[in-house]
């Protein structure tokens, strides 16, 4: 069988361009490493209820989040939502329904094969050799779209990066928790809970939570794994409940944490998704964003196997497609990461404080990275000192990109 476009990683990004892609018409191959899509989890599944639904993504894999509390080291400031405008995914569920309308529009879903190195014709990118059972064989085609995550593949080999030099660690309990309020999260900040990151615990379905702790590397050398041990069995704050939690599933993950490649397109590769760093990093949110790049990937993709045209002046299309939509909230959230690793648990008190002054809908519109001139200014009018260190910056950018 021939295909047009080989794709790597059967995570949100890859299976999203392989629907747009096949929807167009074009002959695709997704190449999954894993035995099964959307296992093993490694990710906390945090997003917002609106963006997902104009995705087209349907209501029953998003569990609807009420109450959010954001604690810092003494200090502690709780939103309550009449109506919920975040949730938290059920993974699994999601994932395979993304491969689902995907392998629909004629998508070849391939799991249990890893994609092991490119194949070039003289310089040109032409295929992947893929490894099954231990046989290796190779897959010709015209385009490439890495989604294959943090690793970086084909950025690597195609010298675009060197790979990771920031990154978060995340480390993950999935939890029987009968006492944990359904509807409610907890974001939790500085060193005790996680020094250079912040822990959390998501309630995503009926006695059931995620508790986490994410770290960045190399801003700290900690390893988070002791440290969500004693979360959940040493913490003061949800001591009643996290009373009787027992352990389900344990989640590891990498998160890119130092912004988007430069290129996101080269020698007929797309990139996208953690691949190519396409996230926010504010808080390490990337499922949204991958879902809807990766979508773009496929569509600009097929149209350049339709044109037959696969030169990177056609390709750029992609590139100004999601800096377009994209790129403001990916150069605010960077910037705030950044700001974020350098707080003493002391600024986290402070800055928490601040926080509790903000209305939940302009919680929200700070936690989603949309910094525009008019809610800039109406935070810096509820909570002048809360953005008040980076809100140059952020206006800045804001009237660049408005
Ligand atoms: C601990 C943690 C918590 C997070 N929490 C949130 C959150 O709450 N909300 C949110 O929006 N985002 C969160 N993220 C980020 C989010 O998970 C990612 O941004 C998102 O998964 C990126 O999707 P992707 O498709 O690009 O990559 P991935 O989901 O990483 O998928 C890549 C796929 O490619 C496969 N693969 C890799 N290499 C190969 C190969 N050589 N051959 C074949 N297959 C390959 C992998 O097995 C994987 O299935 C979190 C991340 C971590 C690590």
């Amino acid at each position: 069988m021939d295909y047009d476009i080989l794709i790597i990683g059967g995570g949100p990004a890859g299976l999203s361009a392989a629907y747009a892609a096949a929807a167009n018409g074009a002959k695709i191959a997704l190449f999954e490493k894993s035995k099964e899509i959307g296992y093993p989890v490694h990710t906390s599944g945090g997003s917002w209820l609106s963006d997902l639904e104009k995705l087209g993504i349907p209501k029953k894999f998003m569990y609807p989040i009420k109450t959010g509390y954001f604690i810092a080291p003494n200090v502690k400031a709780v939103f309550e939502y009449e109506k919920a405008e975040a949730c938290v995914l059920d993974i699994r569920g999601l994932y395979q329904y993304l491969a689902e309308i995907a392998s629909e529009r004629g998508a070849e879903i391939f799991i249990n094969h890893t994609v092991a190195r490119p194949y070039f014709e003289g310089t040109e990118l032409s295929g992947l050799y893929v490894r099954n059972h231990g046989v290796e064989r190779l897959m010709k085609a015209k385009l490439v779209i890495d989604a294959g995550g943090a690793s970086c593949f084909m950025g690597r080999e195609l010298g675009i990066t060197k790979g990771l030099s920031r990154y978060g660690i995340g480390a993950e309990y999935d939890l029987y928790a009968p006492d944990w309020p359904e509807g409610q999260v907890a974001l939790l900040f500085g060193e005790k809970f996680a020094p250079k990151g912040y822990a959390w615990v998501f309630s995503y379905k009926e006695k059931r939570i995620r508790v986490g702790v994410g770290i960045i590397k190399p801003d700290t050398n900690v390893d988070p794994r002791p440290i969500l041990e004693n979360l959940i069995s040493d913490n003061d704050i949800f001591s009643d409940q996290l009373k009787s939690v027992s352990r389900i599933e344990y989640h590891t993950g990498i998160i890119p944490s130092q912004g988007y490649l430069k290129h996101t397109i080269s020698n007929n590769c797309l990139i996208a998704g953690d691949a190519g760093g396409l996230i926010s990093t504010l808080l390490g949110e990337g499922i949204r964003f991958s879902i809807d790049i990766g979508r773009m990937a496929g569509t600009v993709a097929s149209e350049s196997i339709e044109a037959k045209d696969y030169s990177l002046s056609f390709l750029q299309k992609y590139e100004k497609m999601w800096q377009k939509k994209y790129k403001r909230i990916f150069d605010a959230g960077q910037f705030l990461n950044q700001r974020f690793s350098t707080y003493t648990d002391e600024k986290w008190n402070q800055k928490i404080k601040l926080l509790a002054r903000l209305s939940p809908e302009n919680l929200t519109t700070l936690l989603k990275g949309e910094f525009t001139p008019g809610f800039i200014l109406k935070a810096f009018s509820d909570a002048p000192d809360l953005i008040g260190d980076v809100s140059v910056h952020l206006l800045k950018t804001a009237f660049k990109s408005a």
